[in-house]
């Protein structure tokens, strides 16, 4: 798929991620998009695009994140 339509699935598991779909999955969905430089693992000038839903982040990159709780000003930020 091009990457200037980004799928709506999880590139892992292949939930369904379309905000016209669950929404809760759709808003927690973590979109990683970035371009690499010289000496990248991911090669030189590459654009590296990924969509996963909440449980295979959870499942892969748990180990490895921290949870705290939002902070009052944070969590007025992260109110539509
Ligand atoms: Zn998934």
């Amino acid at each position: 798929m091009p990457l200037n339509t980004p799928p709506k699935a999880c590139n892992c598991c292949r939930r369904d991620l379309a905000p016209d779909g669950d929404i809760f999955e759709a808003q927690e969905a973590i979109q990683i998009s970035f371009l690499t430089g010289y000496a990248s693992v991911f090669g030189d000038c590459n654009h590296v695009y990924g969509l996963f839903c909440q449980h295979c982040l959870h499942e892969l990159l748990g180990p490895y994140l921290r949870t705290e709780p939002l902070q009052d000003d944070q969590t007025q930020a992260n109110t539509p």
